[in-house]
């Protein structure tokens, strides 16, 4: 990609927010914002939640299968399973416009989450003991009219999420299932994501459908809007709304953000609109489910809070927008500009992701700001004082150094 090209570029003198990746995902020109709460994901942003979206895909399509639900469903879902009046942040939209005033007064409901529309489908295709278990999941956008849309992508109004939705003859299958969903697949996920090191499983509350805990994926993090009660004597984590004996000295307290929840529902879902599956013996019998987040766009926001510097984000090398960002300096002399523009195609060709910096207007010191608030893991600079070689340096190394052009290709390889 030409930097040149790239809609838009880095805002320049931008301010700070109340969050590192606010600050740095608006600056850096990954995110705009449409109103409080609502981000449009411009291209460089909407690349890296592709690649954070197509890991989780990835791991999800382990333990189940793909799919993709709407955004809008009709209001009567909501009140058959009784959230209609539960969930204080449902967004409610109604059908009326000019074109169908006169026979169309229906409502409808904006998904802030999908149990309520996926039980009635899996209701009309799977109640015989032998379809189960199973499971579904979507990644898609879910909406809630949070009072307090805060934190960059961290707590949207609009934001998306990766929602995994299991079904089972048995609360002994379902607690299976669960607990192979925290161990290993969300562990190993978010591994991938780079928030391994920082993530803790957190003991939360089952709210109404089991009088068990549920347990929540928390990146400990100070942009984040929970706290953790951490028992330093068992290592067990609690959130703060389950803990019995807050006074209690064996606690440390920490702040963190709910990257993702396990949930086991139970029946309360399939109770609610009467799902059952058939037995051996012909009995029906009530489903037992459970269901399983992870927000992949607060996922992003948190890698940004764990992942950068004064001077912007240090993305991993799997999920940055580009692995190689290329900056050429002195253009204007076409000895140097043929050698950038060779090593920009070479780089392609090899199938590498590269953010050329092509423009020969922006000043040396703007190109290496962009470079570093925009975060790709390796920059590379072409200029008249590199001659034959080229300066190397990962974004998270202080110092840089000219190698040949050889030796940069057997390094990519390694850090890709
Ligand atoms: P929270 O406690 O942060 O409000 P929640 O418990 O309501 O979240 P769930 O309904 O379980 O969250 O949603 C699953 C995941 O979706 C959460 O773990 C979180 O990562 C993400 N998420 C929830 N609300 C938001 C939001 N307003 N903006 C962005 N991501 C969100
Ligand atoms: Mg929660």
């Amino acid at each position: 990609m030409l930097f040149s090209k790239l809609f838009p570029k880095p805002i320049k003198g931008g301010k700070k927010y109340d969050s590192a990746n606010a600050t740095f995902l608006i600056n850096g020109g990954f995110v705009d914002q449409v109103m409080t709460g609502v981000y449009t994901f411009l291209p460089l942003g909407w690349r890296v939640l592709t690649k954070i979206e197509n890991i989780i895909r990835e791991e999800m399509n382990l333990i189940g299968q793909d799919m993709l639900m709407p955004g809008l469903s009709p209001k009567k879902l909501w009140e058959d399973t009784k959230r209609l009046e539960t969930i204080d942040v449902l967004f409610q939209a109604s059908g009326a416009n000019k074109a169908s005033r006169a026979m169309n007064d229906a409502e409808y409901i904006l998904n802030c989450t999908q149990e309520d529309v996926i039980t009635p489908i899996a209701k009309r295709f799977f109640s015989s003991y032998k379809d189960f278990p199973f499971a579904l999941f979507h990644i898609q956008v879910k909406y809630r009219n949070e009072p307090r849309a805060k934190s960059g992508i961290m707590r949207g109004r609009e934001f998306r999420m990766k929602d995994l939705y299991s079904f089972h003859t048995s609360e002994a299958d379902l607690m299976e299932f669960y607990d192979n969903v925290a161990k290993p697949a969300y562990i190993k996920t978010f591994k991938r994501l780079g928030l391994g090191d920082s993530t803790v499983i957190a003991l939360a509350s089952g709210g109404d459908f089991t009088k068990n805990y549920s347990h929540e994926f928390q990146t400990l993090c100070d942009a984040g809007e929970d706290t953790l009660y951490h028992d330093t004597e068992t290592d067990i984590y609690y959130n703060k709304e389950v803990v019995k004996d807050p006074e209690s000295k064996k606690y440390e307290i920490v702040t963190s953000a709910e990257v993702g929840n396990i949930f086991p529902l139970n029946t309360k879902f399939s109770k609610a609109i009467d799902y059952t599956f058939t037995n051996e013996s012909g009995e029906k019998l009530p489903v037992y489910m459970g269901s399983y987040g992870i927000g992949t766009t607060r996922v992003m926001g948190v890698i940004v809070e764990k992942h950068h510097d004064e001077q912007g984000i240090i993305w991993p090398a799997n999920i940055a927008p580009y692995l190689v960002h290329l900056i050429g300096l002195d253009l204007q002399d076409p000895a140097v500009k043929e050698k950038a523009e060779k090593l920009y195609h070479k780089l392609l060709d090899e199938g590498i992701e590269v953010l050329y910096d092509d423009r020969e207007e922006a000043r040396a010191g703007e190109k290496f700001a962009n470079a570093d608030l925009i975060g790709n893991p390796i920059r590379l600079v072409i200029s008249k004082r590199t001659e034959e070689k080229i300066e190397w340096k990962k974004r998270n190394e202080k110092e840089s150094e000219l190698i040949s052009i050889d030796e940069v290709m057997n390094r990519i390889q390694s850090v890709k």
